[in-house]
């Protein structure tokens, strides 16, 4: 049994889609054993998004890259460098300023495989590239073009954990245990 951190970001809140998202992940079985709607400050974005993770600060600034030489761009010209952990802490100011903006609905989803079914939902980072089917390939546009232009993150809609060890992580920063309950769903019979 697994449990993922989902937080709809303040896009999805602004568009008034929390409601279709949720009833996507209800259909599939998982169990919502969390919720809260929360305005988070910077010091908890900042833990949310870590300073020194390197695997995900030179991720995003690799995907940055690829992008620009995609779009025959200039990284020197709009970041000023090209070192990757440079770029990606740059990226990182974005993602704060983004994720504090506003209000975030934030839940915890239990379930067999939870991360990977919760992931495989949401879709592609880049909505872009996200498939259609997917919450961010049915629900957005956005792309790292665009973001990267006007220095803000990409509105993606969700933040889902990507691996069990990093929804061990995040789920203590956003809820008290007291927050988490345990409950059966009459489904959980049928399909054990
Ligand atoms: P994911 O949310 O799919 O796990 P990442 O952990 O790589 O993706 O990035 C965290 C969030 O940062 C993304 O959901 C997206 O909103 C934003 N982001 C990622 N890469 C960029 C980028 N190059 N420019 C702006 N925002 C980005």
């Amino acid at each position: 049994m697994e449990q993922s951190l989902v937080i709809l970001k303040p896009d999805a809140i602004k568009r008034g889609i929390i409601g279709e998202i949720i009833t996507r992940f209800e259909k599939t079985g998982l169990k919502m054993v969390a919720a809260k709607l929360f305005w988070a400050d910077k010091d908890l974005a900042g833990r949310h998004y870590p300073y020194d993770r390197k695997e995900f600060i030179e991720g995003m600034a690799k995907k940055t890259v690829e992008n620009y030489e995609k779009f025959g761009l200039d990284v020197m010209k709009d970041f000023g460098t090209t070192d990757l952990n440079e770029i990606g802490q740059i990226i990182r100011t974005w993602l704060i300023d983004m994720i504090t903006e506003g209000p975030v609905f934030c839940m915890v989803w239990e379930g067999p495989h939870a991360v990977e079914l919760i992931r495989k939902m949401a879709g592609h980072t880049l909505p872009l590239a996200a498939a259609p089917g997917t919450i961010r390939g049915d629900y957005s546009f956005d792309s790292s073009y665009l973001a990267n232009k006007a220095k803000r993150g990409i509105k993606n809609l969700l933040h889902a954990s990507g691996t069990v060890e990093e929804a061990r992580f995040e789920i203590p920063l956003w809820f008290d245990e007291k927050e988490i309950h345990s409950y059966e769903r009459v489904e959980e019979k049928a399909m054990r």
